[in-house]
């Protein structure tokens, strides 16, 4: 088990991951995940595109299959309805970390609470179920907007 607590930046911490899972440290993974780690908003594959466009040149299917990746390794959470993600805000390699996201549905705000201390909640998968995300979300309206 590999553990990357120290990694206290997005980027270092995604390649600890994506390396261990057998996916090279490529110039234009690291462009992108620098580009993932400035949103500070949900945002889909064609806005990480045009974040990528204002320093690199990278084509769009380049960008969507490793925003594929990014997500299938959970780098990047969904949030809300609309095919929208969030970075991980706290990456781990120990895979007994709990994450949620709290999203609010009137601003796209998202806070994302992990928890270390409790191992992910094992829910039994229905038969032949393929998990694509262990990520617990939360959707409401935040303070702000309530208020
Ligand atoms: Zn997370
Ligand atoms: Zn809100």
């Amino acid at each position: 088990m590999i553990h990357c607590n120290s990694c206290d930046d997005y980027v270092n911490a995604c390649f600890h991951i994506l390396t261990a899972k057998g996916y090279k440290k490529t110039r234009t993974r690291v462009i992108i995940a620098e580009a993932i780690s400035q949103f500070a908003k949900p945002f889909g594959p064609k806005e990480l595109h045009d974040q990528v466009s204002q320093s690199a040149n990278i084509d769009f299917a380049t960008v969507y299959r490793n925003f594929q990746i990014f997500s299938g390794c959970e780098l990047l959470h969904a949030v809300g309805t609309q095919g929208k993600f969030v970075a991980c805000s706290e990456l781990h390699c120990e895979t007994n970390t709990s994450h949620t996201i709290f999203y609010c549905r009137s601003c796209d705000m998202t806070e994302e609470v992990v928890d270390t201390s409790r191992p992910r909640k094992k829910v039994a998968a229905p038969d032949s179920f393929i998990a694509e995300s262990r990520v617990t979300q939360v959707i409401g309206i935040c303070a702000d907007c309530s208020a």
